[in-house]
């Protein structure tokens, strides 16, 4: 009993190879014996261990990961669309594809023992994972918005236009059921932490500014910002606008717009 208590905090370590050779010959022998209990809890393990793909750092370059991710979704997207079949799940090679992006990472992590101090107990991995993964289905679940607003052709383009020839114009997409899609590129960054927040100009006469979500670009000025339930409808929307504001947004505008746009 103590001796399977004492295989069963190697049997992750060694599913990923980690264990140095006295402590795996050790545990092989005892594997060799037949004794169920460990060789489930190896399966286990092993499943574990496939699943620490997830468990990326949140250094982990996630934008290119968005990128990628939001390219494939897109052009699945397409494809779907063309063949006309209902939403498809999001396909198990995309999720290797996700793993294979961060294995290398997380492994050369464990070899660090880095995990090893961060994450005792099995139940811990589980509960890292589990966190991890909604996470990561979270963010595939919005590349997948933004990519199916951004090909739908019943979206509505609007061009945003600056004031100043100078400042590139912003594009937003509007899907009437799955919101707004917002991009820029080269952007000029606004100044310290302030932000660019969008704001809905109802068609009411004298309604005010509604506000929306706030974003800052990119060191290259590009972003892309997805308001998935935008705070008014398109129909009752006469402009998108864009201001300047303090960090985490304002409740009335408190820069004159930057970019406006008409919805037609
Ligand atoms: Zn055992």
């Amino acid at each position: 009993m103590s001796e399977c208590a004492k295989f069963r905090e190697l049997l992750e370590a060694y599913a990923l190879g980690a264990l140095d050779a006295p402590e795996r010959a050790a545990l092989e022998a005892h594997l060799a014996t037949g004794c169920d209990d460990c060789a489930k809890a190896l399966a286990e393990a092993r499943w574990l261990v496939s699943q620490l793909a997830y468990l990326a750092p949140e250094a982990a370059p996630s934008g290119m990961l968005k990128g990628r991710l939001l390219q494939t979704v897109r052009s699945e997207a397409q494809a779907a669309k063309q063949s006309a079949s209902p939403k498809s799940a999001i396909p198990f090679w995309m999720w290797a594809g996700v793993a294979a992006l961060f294995v290398a990472t997380i492994y050369s992590a464990w070899n660090a023992q880095k995990m090893q101090r961060e994450i005792q107990r099995s139940d811990n991995i589980a509960a890292a994972l589990l966190q991890r993964r909604n996470q990561l289905e979270a963010q595939l679940e919005d590349a997948r918005r933004e990519a199916t607003i951004l090909v739908d052709p019943a979206s509505v383009k609007i061009a945003l236009s600056s004031s100043d020839p100078q400042t590139p114009p912003l594009e937003a997409t509007w899907h009437s059921q799955l919101g707004i899609v917002l991009t820029g590129q080269k952007t000029p960054l606004p100044p310290g932490n302030r932000v660019l927040q969008l704001w809905l100009i109802p068609k009411v006469p004298g309604g005010k500014p509604i506000p929306s979500l706030t974003i800052r670009p990119d060191a290259d000025g590009k972003f892309v910002l997805l308001v998935a339930n935008p705070p008014e409808l398109m129909a009752q929307t006469k402009a998108l606008a864009i201001t300047e504001e303090p960090e985490g947004g304002s409740t009335a505008p408190t820069t004159a717009p930057r970019w406006v746009g008409g919805v037609s």
